[in-house]
C-alpha cells in the first residue's frame, strides 16, 4: 500500500534543531511531542558535514560541472538561461510525458485512476512540478509486489532485467527493467559525468563487475570509451593488496570502485611500504592514480580520507541506484554535493512521516521520479535515503541545485523517525 500524505507538516513535525557541534540545522525527526530521539542524522550518517543552509562562494579555480552544458542541451534550455526555475519548468513538461507513459503500465493505471488520470484523460491540464505532491508515492514494496504490472513495453523491448535481492526471507525481489533507450541514457550520463574527473586518453581502471552485457561496469566502460578514455575492467580480487597490485599493473590515472574496495586497497597500501613502492616503481610516469570515483555504496568520510592518505588522489563521490538506471548524481571538483541527472530524474526531499515536501537545506527522505524511463516509469519512488537538497549556487559556478551527502537510511517507528548508518558494504 502506498500512502500519499501531502498535507503540510504540523509545526511540531521535524522541528529544525541546532547542532551544538557545528551549528548546522537539521531535522530531529519527531512528530508531535518531542521524545527520545534516535541517532543524530547529521552525525550518525555518512558524508562530509556540509552546511546545507548557506551556499558557499563561487571559487574561480574550480571547474564547472560538465553536467551543466549537457543538461542545457538535453533539456533544450540555453546554457546562459540554466537555473533551478528553467530546469523545473522543463521537468514539468517531462513529468506530463512520464505520467502518460506510466499509464501504459497496469500498476499505474490502477494507482492513478483514483486521481482521475487515465489513458483517455492523462491530465486535464499540463502538469507542473507543483502538482507532483498530489501524485501517490511508489514504494519499494510496490516494486516487489507489482512485478510485471509496472512494465509498460512488450517483453521483447526489455533489454536488461536487474533483480535486486530482498532482505529477509519473505517477499519477492525487486525487478527493474530497462530498454535499449534507457541504457543509452545511462551510458550518455556516464560519458559526461566521468569527464568531471577524467581527461581524454586517461586509463581508467574499473573495479565494478562488467563482464555481463549492460552490467554497471559494462555501461561505464562504454561511456568512458565514448568520452575518449581507455577503460580497463579488472577481474574480481580477493584482497586489498590484490586490488592494489592490479591497479598498479594498469597504470591507471583514474579508478572507479566501491568504497569497500577502495578502503581495502588503501589499507593494504598504508600497511605495506613494499606495495606502495611497487605501485610507484611500476608507474614511473604516473606513480599514483590522480583521481577516483567511489560508487554503489554510501561513502563514509573516513574512507575518503583513508584513500586520499594512501594514494594521494582526489576522491569523487557518486550517488545513484539501480532504480535510477544506476547513475543519479556526481560531485564536481568543489566536492560539495551531487550534481543531479536532472534530464532523466527529478529528486524531491519529503518528510519521512507526513510525506510533505521539505524546503532546500532540510534533511528528509529522497524521493525520485524517473522522467525519461521507457520500459518502466517510477513516479515518486521512496528511496529510503536520507539527504537534503543543497541551495545553489555551487562553488563551481553551477546555478543548479545539488543533492547533499547521503546521511544514511530513514527508519520509521511509530510517530518518530531517525537516520541509521549503513553496515559496511551496503549500498544506500
Ligand atoms: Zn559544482
Amino acid at each position: 500500500m502506498t500512502r500519499n500524505i501531502a498535507s503540510p507538516a504540523s509545526p511540531e513535525d521535524g522541528v529544525p534543531v541546532s547542532c551544538p557541534a557545528c551549528a548546522a540545522s537539521t531535522e530531529r525527526g519527531e512528530r508531535g511531542e518531542r521524545g527520545e530521539r534516535g541517532e543524530h542524522g547529521e552525525h550518525g550518517g555518512y558524508g562530509a558535514h556540509v552546511d546545507a543552509s548557506h551556499p558557499a562562494p563561487i571559487a574561480q579555480d574550480v571547474a564547472r560541472s560538465p553536467l551543466d552544458p549537457w543538461l542545457a542541451a538535453r533539456l533544450s534550455i540555453p546554457f546562459d538561461a540554466l537555473s533551478p526555475a528553467t530546469v523545473r519548468a522543463r521537468q514539468g513538461d517531462l513529468l506530463c510525458e512520464a505520467v502518460r507513459r506510466a499509464l501504459d503500465a497496469p500498476f499505474y493505471r490502477a494507482r492513478l485512476a483514483g486521481l482521475g488520470l487515465s489513458h483517455s484523460r492523462p491530465h486535464s491540464r499540463p502538469l507542473s512540478l507543483d502538482d507532483l505532491p498530489g501524485l501517490p508515492f511508489t514504494t519499494p514494496e510496490d516494486l516487489r509486489e507489482a512485478g510485471d504490472a509496472l512494465l509498460r513495453v512488450a517483453d521483447d523491448a526489455v533489454a536488461r532485467i536487474v533483480t535486486l535481492p530482498t532482505s529477509g526471507s519473505t517477499g519477492s525481489p525487486k525487478r527493474l527493467r530497462f530498454s535499449d533507450a534507457d541504457i543509452e541514457r545511462t551510458v550518455d550520463f556516464f560519458a559526461v559525468g566521468m569527464t568531471t574527473l577524467c581527461r581524454p586518453g586517461d586509463v581508467v581502471a574499473i573495479f565494478m563487475p562488467g563482464q555481463r552485457p549492460d552490467s554497471v561496469g559494462n555501461l561505464l566502460d562504454r561511456g568512458l570509451r565514448r568520452a575518449g578514455m581507455q577503460p580497463v575492467l579488472l577481474p574480481p580480487a580477493a584482497s586489498g593488496a590484490e586490488h592494489a597490485a592490479r591497479l598498479a599493473e594498469t597504470g591507471a590515472q583514474v579508478f572507479v570502485a566501491t568504497p569497500t574496495q577502495a578502503r581495502a586497497l588503501a589499507d593494504a597500501v598504508l600497511a605495506d611500504a613494499t606495495l606502495a613502492d611497487s605501485m610507484m616503481r611500476d608507474q614511473p610516469l604516473a606513480p599514483r592514480p590522480r583521481a577516483c570515483l567511489l560508487s554503489a555504496e554510501a561513502t563514509p568520510p573516513e574512507t575518503a580520507d583513508r584513500v586520499r592518505a594512501a594514494l594521494g588522489c582526489e576522491v569523487f563521490d557518486h550517488w545513484g541506484m539501480t532504480e535510477t538506471g544506476y547513475g543519479g548524481g556526481v560531485e564536481c571538483a568543489a566536492h560539495h554535493g551531487f550534481h543531479l541527472r536532472e534530464a532523466d530524474i527529478h529528486v524531491e526531499i519529503v518528510h519521512p512521516l507526513t510525506g510533505a515536501p521539505l524546503p532546500d537545506g532540510q534533511t528528509g527522505e529522497v524521493v525520485v521520479t524517473t522522467l525519461a524511463s521507457e520500459a518502466m516509469v517510477l513516479l515518486r519512488y521512496r528511496t529510503g535515503d536520507a539527504a537534503a537538497i543543497l541551495p545553489p549556487p555551487c562553488r563551481c559556478g553551477s546555478p543548479l541545485r545539488r543533492l547533499g551527502p547521503v546521511r544514511g537510511r530513514i527508519r520509521r517507528y511509530g510517530n518518530h523517525w531517525d537516520i541509521i548508518t549503513l553496515a559496511k558494504g551496503v549500498r544506500p
